[in-house]
């Protein structure tokens, strides 16, 4: 499965789908619809965690 939102998410798919939020650590099974397709929202944090913006320039 392609990572939607590496910079969120992590793929850790033993023994099941299962994802990690790189931002506060919570792992999350994500929902596969039909297809093997994902919401949108499961690329996001449950927690409704974002990244940082980086605005080191
Ligand atoms: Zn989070």
């Amino acid at each position: 499965m392609r990572n939607m939102n590496p910079k969120i998410v992590g793929i850790l798919d033993f023994p099941h789908l299962k994802f990690r939020y790189n931002v506060c650590g919570q792992a999350w099974n994500p929902t596969i619809k039909l297809g093997g397709r994902l919401s949108r929202k499961d690329w996001q944090c449950p927690n409704g965690c974002k990244l940082k913006e980086s605005k080191e320039s």
